[in-house]
């Protein structure tokens, strides 16, 4: 059987640019978008995402603040920063990227983000919108994927979804946004007995376990979607995701790849989350 291929890409650009017809029109009417990046310390990966959010927002006409500060800081410097952004009029998002060092508590510095200036999405206030079905912003990569569903054309409404992981970034508003789609959901964690057979009932199966080429063929039912949320590198420096893209591909309707699937959506959703607000 031939599978579709979801090209994460394309889709990606598309969003960045409507993001940028609507940042125009906000920047004729007088306000250019801004988001302020805040990065503590140096690890690379962090400055790889930091760097590519940067370059997305010069791509889509919106301001970026970036802020580069010492691994050493205090966790009351770092929240003092955020209320200076907070209060500061010209700036619409604010993000700090995560992962932070040991002596910072994250849950502090995501709690002190104003929720109307909280791009990522991770705000409890946010959070808990999405859970009741208000509007507000949601987590970056969860709502890529909805997009990538949607604008691939794929019904979501009435099918079975079966979600592996449970994080606060991506298993759970995953599971709140499916559910406001109207699929039945299913979400899958270590404990989950009978892995395999849960995961083959999935119409559409959305992995963000962690692990690499974890699910192959026997997880994945005739004709399924497939959404490979994981990204790994391994020793030649090659990415590949939680899926096993070669045993299951031949299995499914449509599937991510890994680079070029769900990664590109993150840092679209970001760009679309700082001008969604605004008018
Ligand atoms: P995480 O916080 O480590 O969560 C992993 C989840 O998978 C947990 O809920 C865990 O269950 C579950 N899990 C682990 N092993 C399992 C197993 N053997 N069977 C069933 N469930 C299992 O990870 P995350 O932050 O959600 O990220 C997941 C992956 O997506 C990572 O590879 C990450 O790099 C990638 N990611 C990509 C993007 C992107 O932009 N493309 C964005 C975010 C994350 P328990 O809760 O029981 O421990």
């Amino acid at each position: 059987m031939s599978y579709c291929l979801i090209d994460g890409k394309a889709i990606a650009t598309q969003i960045k640019e409507e993001v940028k017809e609507k940042a125009r029109i906000l920047t004729e009417k007088g306000t250019t978008p801004c988001l302020a990046v805040i990065q503590v310390g140096n690890d690379p990966a962090s400055t790889v995402y930091v760097g590519n959010k940067k370059k997305a927002c010069e791509f889509c006409g919106i301001r970026s603040l970036s802020f580069e500060l010492p691994e050493t800081i205090t966790e009351e410097e770092l929240l003092s920063k955020i209320d200076e952004l907070n209060q500061d009029s010209s700036v619409h998002g604010i993000l700090v990227q995560l992962p932070l060092p040991k002596h910072i508590r994250e849950d502090a510095v995501i709690r002190r983000i104003l929720p109307e200036k909280d791009v990522d999405g991770f705000h409890p206030i946010n959070v808990g919108k999405l859970c009741i079905g208000e509007e507000g912003y949601v987590s970056c990569t969860p709502a890529g994927i909805v997009e990538l569903l949607k604008r691939s054309n794929i019904q979501i409404a009435g099918k079975e979804c079966v979600i592996i992981g449970r994080s606060n970034i991506v298993g759970k508003p995953m599971n709140m946004l499916m559910i406001r789609e109207n699929a039945t959901v299913t979400v899958c964690h270590s404990k989950t007995k009978n892995l395999q057979e849960v995961c083959k009932r999935a119409d559409i199966l959305i992995v963000a376990m962690g692990k690499p080429k974890f699910v192959d063929a026997s997880y994945v039912k005739q004709g399924a979607v497939v959404i490979d949320v994981g990204i790994h590198r391994n020793a030649e420096g090659k990415l590949c995701g939680d899926v096993d893209f070669d045993s299951v591909c031949e299995n499914t309707s449509y599937i991510t790849p890994v680079p070029g699937g769900v990664g590109p959506m993150t840092i679209a959703m970001l760009m679309s989350n700082v001008v969604k607000f605004m008018e």
